[in-house]
């Protein structure tokens, strides 16, 4: 069931996001709790393993933690990022990134987004890149994947950590790669209203042992607990404390979760597969839209985007609520934001653009051929296609 109901049981919405929360996954949270070790523990173990295998990064280090945005800035602490230093991310972000970089003291710095990708443009990039620059965050938009190899090179060229903002392409690949398995440092998020979720969660993956250890110390207040023992649903009482740590370790039960929606993600990844292509192919005869340009091969969608006339963009979303289809935008660029409106920028055309034309529509890891149909009967009908 995807509908949102009234009281009286009325279909309102086709909602943009709706987690897969089926049986196994009840059962699963219910087994948690009843071994009652609900914070750090044999789970999230469990967890960060079964995420490595996934992502076929044998050679890397996977450590969980709370939100996406506690994996940004831990990894942006980890990258040497402090007060006066300077990240580069697109203003068309999450703002989770900006925030994460203002956490840490440090100022964001937003360049512009490749047109078709809607992802992190190396050139704009290039750009901004001046003396305080510490690191780049690139993020891979939707159903796109950005050019990491350009954007490794560019970060190896003038020695900046690069960041991989993966929490839209979970169980994508990149030349044949998982996506978590080739770059500097990848962070993912297992929100809410992410391909897979914890309730709430996210990860990184690392390079070094190291760089996983000092995130294990982190993410518990600093406290060197040896993992080995917490894994076991143990813990130590006498431990040292040698630098800075939050409270973002991930909970035993929304690990349990995550273990959970992992074993399903094949079916996830090809039902959101299918209910992309089919927008495609039904919407792509109308000439005010623009749809995202990719076949979708080797990629998890995390949501499906089309691009309306900025002038009638109210009227389209209006249009769509009316006939029983709710809609998102992913998303406000980050220098529309007060907060951020002094950020140093590049030139941000296409942001500017691209920030009044984007409306996301509902997709679900198991939408039914009767919602996906409903969908494009009311873009169509909107375009008197
Ligand atoms: C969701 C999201 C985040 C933040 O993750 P949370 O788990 O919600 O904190 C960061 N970046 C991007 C691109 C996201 O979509």
């Amino acid at each position: 069931m995807i509908y949102v109901c009234n009281r009286e049981g009325a279909i309102v919405t086709i909602p943009v996001f709706k987690p897969l929360l089926e049986n196994d996954d009840m059962k699963a949270c219910q087994e948690a709790l009843t071994m009652g070790w609900l914070g750090m523990g044999s789970y999230v173990g469990e967890f960060e393993r079964r995420l490595r295998d996934f992502i076929e990064a044998s050679d890397r280090h996977v450590v969980a933690v709370s939100t996406g945005h506690a994996a940004l800035h831990l990894a942006l602490l980890l990258a040497g990022v402090g007060p006066g230093d300077e990240v580069i991310t697109p203003s068309f972000n999450n703002v989770a990134d900006l925030q994460a970089i203002k956490a840490t003291g440090a100022d964001p710095v937003l360049c512009d987004v490749d047109p078709v990708t809607l992802s992190i443009d190396p050139a704009s990039a290039a750009e901004v890149i001046g003396p305080r620059t510490k690191a780049i965050i690139a993020m891979d938009y939707a159903c796109h994947i950005c050019s990491h190899r350009q954007l490794q090179a560019l970060a190896g060229q003038h020695g900046l950590r690069l960041i991989h903002d993966a929490a839209h392409s979970f169980g994508s690949s990149h030349s044949k790669m998982k996506v978590g398995s080739f770059s500097d440092i990848t962070m993912f998020s297992f929100d809410p209203i992410k391909t897979i979720t914890c309730i709430d969660g996210g990860a990184l993956v690392v390079r070094t042992e190291a760089e996983a250890e000092w995130l294990r110390e982190a993410r518990l207040i600093g406290m060197r607990q040896p993992s080995a023992v917490l894994y076991r649903n143990q813990r130590s009482w006498t431990y040292d404390v040698s630098h800075i740590g939050f409270r973002y370790h991930l909970a035993n039960l929304h690990a349990v979760l995550g273990l959970s929606q992992l074993n399903k993600i094949e079916r996830i990844s090809e039902t959101r597969q299918k209910s992309c292509r089919y927008y495609t192919e039904r919407l792509n005869d109308i000439e005010e839209l623009t749809l995202p340009q990719t076949d979708f091969t080797d990629i998890t969608p995390f949501i499906y985007y089309v691009r309306v006339q900025a002038a009638r963009r109210q009227e389209f979303r209006e249009h769509l609520h009316a006939k029983g289809v709710d809609t998102g935008i992913h998303w406000q660029p980050g220098h529309w934001f007060s907060f951020f409106k002094e950020a140093r920028r590049s030139d941000l055309s296409v942001t500017e653009q691209i920030g009044r034309e984007i409306v996301t529509v509902p997709l679900h890891s198991a939408m039914s051929g009767k919602d996906t149909d409903q969908v494009v009967h009311a873009i169509r009908s909107f375009f008197h296609a």
